[in-house]
């Protein structure tokens, strides 16, 4: 997987991205614990145990993605289809996945692109 790095291109707002979905799995207790690449299954097996069903994997697995705040510019884990989309700094709903950030405005300084800079690194 390609490591990118987010950043404006007038300010050098930098926009937390890392690898753009991360794998989580829901354990008994209902914590999420995230499944770090590569081996993701790995850690899905282990919280869920070794004869979990394909419909508890799916029940129980979700991605998470960073979506920016616009309020207070923090970013936060936020799985798409499960998570209402808010902040969980200051609870505001006005923000966008980073995903959908790139080539738009800068939210700082208005002035410059959120690009998207490839850093050569593979994961
Ligand atoms: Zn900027
Ligand atoms: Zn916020």
């Amino acid at each position: 997987m390609d490591i990118y790095v987010v950043n404006c291109n007038g300010c050098g707002f930098h926009l937390d991205f890392g690898t753009g979905l991360t794998m989580y799995v829901i354990n008994d207790r209902g914590e999420r614990i995230l499944c770090l690449h590569p081996g993701e299954f790995y850690t899905v097996l282990k919280v869920l145990g070794e004869d979990a069903s394909d419909s508890l994997i799916k029940q129980r697995t979700g991605h998470l993605q960073k979506w920016l705040c616009l309020e207070c510019l923090q970013t936060c884990s936020l799985d798409l289809n499960r998570d209402p989309h808010k902040c969980s700094h200051c609870a505001s709903a006005n923000g966008k996945f980073v995903n959908g950030m790139i080539d738009q405005p800068c939210p700082k300084c208005s002035a410059g692109t959120i690009e998207r800079f490839d850093t050569g690194l593979i994961t």
